[in-house]
């Protein structure tokens, strides 16, 4: 994702911040993406005028990961375009960006201060810490899992890595018929790639959507060419070439014998929380690092935000004590504003709804708010315009709603929840009915 750097950009081999020499930062950022960037930025918003280091392991500047599975994939946008910040931006807000160094162990005081060592050596003395460390892709252990071409899709070095074989690949099995799995797979069937979807499960995108937009997706998908088979694992994955010198993959082998040719596998079994220096520290771990309303975790001083953080239920009206961990730009960006907030002294709580969106081909899914605990859908489809919405309701109010290229749907459940507002559901079954005109103050 380029090559320049700037002033306020180090790499591994930069010469600020020596092992011999190390200056107090004010702030550690550890993880240099998404929401580590908003925090920095967030922060200069609202006056920390303290030095601030930016540190990440990836060789990359920051850049915004959904375009992977999407527009870079594909080679609609340039890698330029998908870095958040310039050299410039960073070095004019006394932020230095260090990047290909990767923390391997703290040393902390009560006061929350202390000392980040990485694993080449260096030693990042800080005043406060902040963990935006994220998520990694969950590996699958099966016979033939390290060959050659068998890829995962976490970050920029794996999405060059997929493109680099793109060319040469005729057929593709991706494993994991969840968001990435999907998004990855249409972007691959429409470069013209003989592309597989196998889902362990019984549907689509496991939880994060209801069972009407799961179906929904999947006929979409099918009837778009897409070869998805539900309830189905890989039980191997075979090589290429004379056993013992074969490296590359050639195929994947079911759970009932057959074998899928495949010079590409491309697996999205989902991530897991990167927890390992929150523990590390002793601090409270539980599917992430556990945090409170203001983005603090159990020591009461480093905040912890983002894919890698656990948090309560942001969605007001939720259960008490209800606890999430969410993998959204949205979540990672609103998240950092009331980490920022806690470290300047105040304390606000987690604005908006957390929303998300996933474009797989033609099918535009925007999401507002969390499907936890429903107890009712309202199904809106227009078969004509091809737009389709499930609304989710628990006890009568409206919580959530799945939108496939129904933006005015997506906006007005967005505000209505946003507004404590809601949309009665026996209104809201006619797809004609702008969802705007029936929301109603609760
Ligand atoms: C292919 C793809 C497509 C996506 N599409 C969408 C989408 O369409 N819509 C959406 O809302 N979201 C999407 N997401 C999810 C979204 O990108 C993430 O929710 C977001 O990036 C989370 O940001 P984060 O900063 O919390 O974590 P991450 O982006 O995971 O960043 C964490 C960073 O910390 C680094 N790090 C970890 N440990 C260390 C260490 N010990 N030392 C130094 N550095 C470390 C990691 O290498 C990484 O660079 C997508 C994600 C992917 C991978």
């Amino acid at each position: 994702m380029g090559t320049h750097v700037a002033a306020a950009e180090q790499t591994s081999a930069g010469t600020a911040a020596q092992p011999d020499s190390p200056t107090r930062t004010g702030l550690l950022i550890i993880g240099a993406s998404q929401s580590g960037v908003q925090l920095a930025v967030s922060l200069r918003a609202l006056g920390f005028d303290e030095h601030i280091t930016l540190l990440g392991d990836e060789d990359h500047r920051p850049y915004q990961r959904p375009a992977l599975s999407k527009e870079f994939l594909q080679g609609t946008v340039e890698s330029e375009s998908l870095i958040f910040r310039s050299n410039e931006y960073w070095a004019e807000h006394n932020v230095d960006l260090v990047k290909g160094e990767y923390i391997v162990g703290i040393d902390k005081e009560a006061d929350g201060s202390g000392v980040a060592h990485s694993s080449s050596g260096r030693q990042f003395p800080f005043q406060r810490l902040a963990l935006t460390v994220g998520a990694r892709a969950r590996k699958l252990e099966i016979e033939g899992g390290d060959l050659d071409g068998v890829l995962y899709l976490r970050n920029a070095d794996d999405a060059l890595a997929l493109k680099a074989r793109v060319g040469d690949a005729r057929d593709v099995v991706v494993i994991g018929g969840g968001f990435i799995g999907l998004e990855a797979a249409s972007s691959l069937q429409k470069m013209g790639k003989n592309v597989t979807v196998l889902e362990f499960g019984p549907r689509l995108v496991g939880r994060a959507v209801g069972e009407e937009t799961a179906d929904y997706f999947l006929q979409a998908h099918r009837a778009r060419g897409l070869d998805i088979r539900l309830n189905t694992s890989a039980k191997r994955f075979t090589a290429a070439g004379a056993a013992g010198n074969a490296v590359a993959v050639a195929g994947v082998e079911l759970q009932d014998g057959t074998v899928l040719p495949a010079q590409i596998v491309l697996v999205g079994i989902g991530v897991l929380p990167n927890t390992q220096l929150a523990e590390q520290l002793g601090l409270t771990v539980d599917n992430g690092i556990v945090v409170d309303r203001f983005a603090l975790a159990s020591d009461g001083t480093t905040v912890a935000i983002g894919d890698c953080a656990n948090m309560p239920n942001p969605v007001p009206g939720s259960a008490p004590g209800e606890r999430i961990r969410l993998e959204s730009v949205n979540n990672a960006i609103e998240h950092a504003k009331v980490a920022a907030y806690s470290l300047t002294g105040r304390r606000e709580e987690y604005a908006g709804i957390p929303w998300f969106w996933s474009n797989q081909a033609d099918l535009k899914l925007q999401i507002a708010g969390l499907c936890n605990g429903y107890d009712q859908t309202v199904l809106r489809r227009d078969e004509a315009r091809g737009k389709f919405s499930v609304l989710y309701y628990r006890l009568g109010q409206v919580i959530a709603a799945d939108c496939v290229n129904a933006p005015l749907d997506f906006m007005a459940v967005k505000n209505a929840l946003a507004k404590g507002q809601n949309i009665p559901a026996a209104a809201a079954s006619d797809p004609a009915t702008p969802l705007k005109t029936i929301t109603t103050d609760s």
